[in-house]
C-alpha cells in the first residue's frame, strides 16, 4: 500500500512550491490506489495561525487536491510524542542534557575556534563505563538523540539519487526543549510512522533534515518511508521565486492569486505537473492522465523555471475546452464590477464562446466581453471618419434587411455581400460604422457573429438611432 503525506507548516498562505509537492503526493498516491494524508505542521505556534491553515486548506480545495486522512494536527498529538520521548529514554536512544545555554553557546565557539564543526561535545551523553556530571539544581533538561557516532545515512533519494551523510556530520540533536515540547524532526518522525507514510515527497530544502529523521525512525524501530526531494522553483530569470524583488512579471506565489487574475485551476494543475516532472513531450493532459502517468521515474533534478507565458498558453488551451455556462459564472462578478448590464444583453455564456478563443485568464476573457454589456459610446472623431454620407444609404438599406431577415449567421453574411454589391463598397467601409453603433469600439469579433449575439432587437434600435 502506498500513503503519501502532504505537511505543510502553516504560517501563511499555500505556496506555488507547496502546491507542487502536494499535487505530486496527491498523484502518486492515486496512481497506486493509495491515500494521501494532511498534516498540519503547526509546532511552530508563534508563527502558525488558524487563518493560515484556512487558506492552505481553501487552496487545496480550489485546486482539487482532496485528501483522504486528516487533517491531522500535530499540536494535537503531544501526547504521542511524550510517550515516544519516554519509550526513547527508557531504552537509552535518548537522554537528559542538563547543559544550559550558555554552555551549549561555549562549546559550540571552541570547537568553531579549533577549526571544526560547532556542535555539541556529548557532556550528557551516556556511555558505558562513563559517569556523567552530577545534575545541576533547579535546571530543566533537554532531551537529545542519541545520534550513532561512527557510519553513515544513506538513502536512494528518488529525486536525486543516492545520498549519503556521515553520522559525524550530525549532532546529538534536541529532540525536546525544556517542559518536553518536542522538536520539528522529532515530530515528523513520530508522525510518518504513526501515519504509515511509505513516500515523503518534499521540497529539497529539507534534505538535511532527512539524515535525522531516518536515524530517528530507526531509533524508534520504525519502517523508513522512500524519499523524493523536489527541486525549488525558479522564475525565468533563474532566481528563486520567492526571493524575487518587485520586478514587472514576478511570479505570483500565493496559489490564491491565481484564480484572482483568472487561471482556471485545470491549467495550473497542469503546468505545476510539468514543473518538475515530464512523460515525453506532453505539455497538455488532464489530471486523471497525469495520475495514470505519475511515478517518481521522471522527476527532474534541476531547478524548474516557472514562465507565466506558458502557464497563459495553457490557461488558453483549457478556457477554450471550459463549458461556457462554468466561464460565465467566473467572469460575472468581475463584469459586474465594471458595471456591466446583463439586462436586456445578451446571454454571457454565448458572448464568452465567441471571445474565449484569443484570451489568455478569465479576467481577460471578462474585460473583453463588456463591449456588449455596456452601452455603446463611440469617440466623436471616429464616428466622424466612419460614419460618412456616402455609407448612411447602405446602412439603412442593411437595417431595413434587418428588420425581416431569419436571423442567422449565414443569412446575415450573405445579407451583407448584397447590400455591399449593391452599394459598390467594401466591407471595412459598412463593418467599421456598424461595429461602432453596435458596440462603440472598431475591434470586435467577425460582424455577423457579433450580430447574431446581439440579437435582432438591439441591432436595430442602436441603428435606428443614428441612421
Ligand atoms: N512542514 C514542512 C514545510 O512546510 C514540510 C515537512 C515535510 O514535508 O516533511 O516545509
Amino acid at each position: 500500500v502506498v500513503r503519501t503525506r502532504f505537511a505543510p507548516s502553516p504560517t501563511g498562505y499555500l505556496h506555488l512550491g507547496g502546491a507542487r509537492t502536494a499535487l505530486y503526493s496527491w498523484a502518486y498516491a492515486r496512481h497506486f490506489g493509495g491515500t494521501f494524508v494532511l498534516r498540519i505542521e503547526d509546532t511552530d505556534v508563534e508563527r502558525s495561525t488558524p487563518e493560515a491553515v484556512q487558506a492552505i486548506i481553501e487552496g487545496m480545495q480550489w485546486l482539487g487536491l482532496s485528501h483522504d486522512e486528516g487533517p491531522f494536527y500535530q499540536m494535537q498529538r503531544m501526547d504521542r510524542y511524550r510517550e515516544v520521548l519516554a519509550q526513547m529514554l527508557e531504552a537509552g536512544t535518548a537522554y537528559h542534557c542538563y547543559s544550559s545555554k550558555e554552555e551549549v553557546d561555549a562549546m559550540r565557539e571552541r570547537f568553531t575556534a579549533a577549526g571544526e564543526k560547532p556542535r555539541y561535545d556529548g557532556t550528557w551523553r551516556p556511555e558505558s563505563g562513563k559517569t556523567l556530571p552530577t545534575i545541576p539544581a533547579d535546571r530543566e533538561p533537554v532531551v537529545r538523540f542519541k545520534n550513532p557516532l561512527d557510519g553513515d545515512v544513506t538513502w536512494n533519494d528518488v529525486v536525486k539519487g543516492p545520498i549519503t551523510i556521515g553520522n559525524k556530520e550530525l549532532d546529538d540533536l534536541v529532540i525536546a526543549r525544556p517542559g518536553g515540547v518536542p522538536t520539528y524532526n522529532f515530530c515528523v518522525a513520530v508522525d510518518d510512522w504513526d501515519m504509515q507514510i511509505t513516500h515523503v515527497l518534499r521540497g529539497d530544502d529539507h534534505v538535511n533534515n532527512t539524515p535525522r529523521q531516518i536515524n530517528i525512525l530507526n531509533a524508534i524501530g520504525a519502517p523508513l518511508p522512500q524519499y523524493g526531494h523536489l527541486p525549488m522553483i525558479h522564475g525565468s530569470d533563474g532566481k528563486k521565486i520567492s526571493k524575487r524583488d518587485k520586478g514587472e512579471k514576478v511570479v505570483p506565489v500565493n496559489i490564491m492569486d491565481y484564480p484572482a487574475m483568472g487561471y482556471l485551476p485545470e491549467a495550473l494543475l497542469n503546468y505545476l505537473a510539468r514543473l518538475g516532472w515530464s512523460h515525453g513531450d506532453d505539455e497538455v493532459f488532464s489530471m486523471q492522465q497525469f495520475c495514470e502517468w505519475f511515478n517518481t521515474d521522471h522527476l527532474t533534478s534541476s531547478p524548474a523555471q516557472f514562465d507565466l507565458e506558458k502557464l497563459a498558453w495553457v490557461n488558453n488551451h483549457y478556457i477554450k475546452q471550459a463549458d461556457n455556462t462554468r466561464l460565465a459564472a467566473l467572469a460575472r462578478p468581475r463584469m459586474e464590477a465594471q458595471g456591466a448590464q446583463f439586462d436586456g444583453a445578451p446571454e454571457l455564456a454565448d458572448a464568452l464562446a465567441l471571445m474565449k478563443d484569443r484570451t489568455n485568464t478569465i479576467n481577460e476573457l471578462a474585460d473583453a466581453a463588456m463591449l456588449f454589456y455596456r452601452t455603446p459610446q463611440p469617440d466623436a472623431a471616429l464616428m466622424a471618419q466612419h460614419l460618412t454620407d456616402a455609407v448612411k444609404p447602405a446602412l439603412a438599406q442593411f437595417a431595413e434587411r434587418c428588420a425581416t431577415l431569419e436571423w442567422t449567421r449565414e443569412a446575415l453574411a450573405a445579407m451583407i455581400k448584397e447590400v455591399l454589391a449593391a452599394n459598390t463598397i467594401k466591407m471595412p467601409v459598412l463593418a467599421m460604422p456598424l461595429r461602432l453603433l453596435l458596440t462603440g469600439q472598431l475591434q470586435t469579433p467577425a460582424i455577423d457573429a457579433v450580430l447574431v449575439l446581439l440579437g435582432r432587437e438591439l441591432v436595430l434600435s442602436r441603428l435606428n438611432a443614428a441612421v
